[in-house]
């Protein structure tokens, strides 16, 4: 069975949002751990994650993904910034401690002229300092479209962070197919031989969650513009090949297209339905 799911708005709560996955015929869900453009965060509800938890187990829920503020930036030149990050993912992993089984996703950084070798390594000193032998959620990072001067577009700068913190062992990565193909890795006429480079680079047993995007833009175009299944230069084939594919198809998948409710629901019965199409 496909593990898919979509974005949905954490302010209305952690029940709530498991209701809503439900009602869109999906069996997981991404959410923002807190206002994705501010720091903002309500006030964490115990009783309300752990009903999440008890409706999770009862539905046979895939692992959800929570998906850190894109206002942090482990990499940044200033020192406020880096400081930010490191209490955000601290106070993060101490919420996500609730939710087993929760994976936390995070933009490696943009290293703002200061050189892809800086940023690999003031990345990997944030995790140093907050993915510590105690915690237990799963921390990815995210493969990136190489907007401007964010960090990890290229498999080998994910693989210098894995080399560089501590950490690299727990580390997982999530790859988000419009950032990959953006990037300039051909999912669409060669999804072997770029599932084979991530083997290499990587180790396709890191591969822990796939964030499933269409995108505006053609390969290479580094201007990461999420676009609908389908609607976009990646297209439907090449996504059913993405999601049928043996070395992917038991990943949770999570849909960032640019969507209201209706249209993530529209989406994810077609891809369940091309999935079942194959078998
Ligand atoms: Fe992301
Ligand atoms: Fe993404
Ligand atoms: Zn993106």
């Amino acid at each position: 069975m496909l593990h898919i799911g979509c974005h949905l708005s954490c302010s209305q709560g952690y029940l709530a949002m498991g209701k809503q996955a439900l009602a869109l015929g999906a069996d997981t869900f991404q959410f923002f751990t807190r206002n994705p453009r501010g720091g903002n965060v309500k006030p964490f509800d115990a009783q309300d994650a752990a009903s999440l938890v008890a409706l999770m187990e009862e539905h046979h829920f895939a692992p959800i993904l929570a998906h850190a503020p894109y206002t942090l930036n482990a990499c940044a030149a200033d020192e406020k910034i880096r400081n930010f990050a490191v209490r955000t993912m601290e106070e993060d992993l101490q919420r996500l401690s609730h939710i087993p089984g929760a994976m936390l996703n995070f933009h490696p950084g943009s290293h703002v002229k200061q050189g892809v070798e800086t940023g690999v390594r003031l990345i990997a000193q944030m995790l140093d300092a907050v993915y510590t032998p105690e915690v237990t959620t799963t921390v990815l990072l995210e493969t990136m479209a190489g907007k401007g001067s964010e960090v990890g577009s290229r498999f080998e700068e994910l693989r210098a962070i894995l080399d560089t913190t501590k950490t690299g062992d727990r580390l997982g990565i999530c790859l988000d197919t419009c950032h990959v193909y953006d990037a300039g890795y051909d999912i669409v006429e060669d999804l072997d031989g770029v599932l084979e480079e991530f083997d290499r680079v990587l180790g396709l047993q890191r591969l822990r969650a796939i964030h499933l995007n269409d995108s505006k833009n053609p390969m290479g175009s580094h201007k990461d513009r999420h676009e609908k299944i389908g609607e976009g230069c990646i297209g439907l084939e090449a996504i059913a090949r993405i999601i049928r594919h043996p070395k992917l198809r038991h990943l949770p998948f999570y849909l960032e297209t640019p969507n209201e409710l209706p249209g993530y629901a529209r989406e994810i019965a077609l891809l369940r339905g091309l999935q079942e199409e194959e078998a």
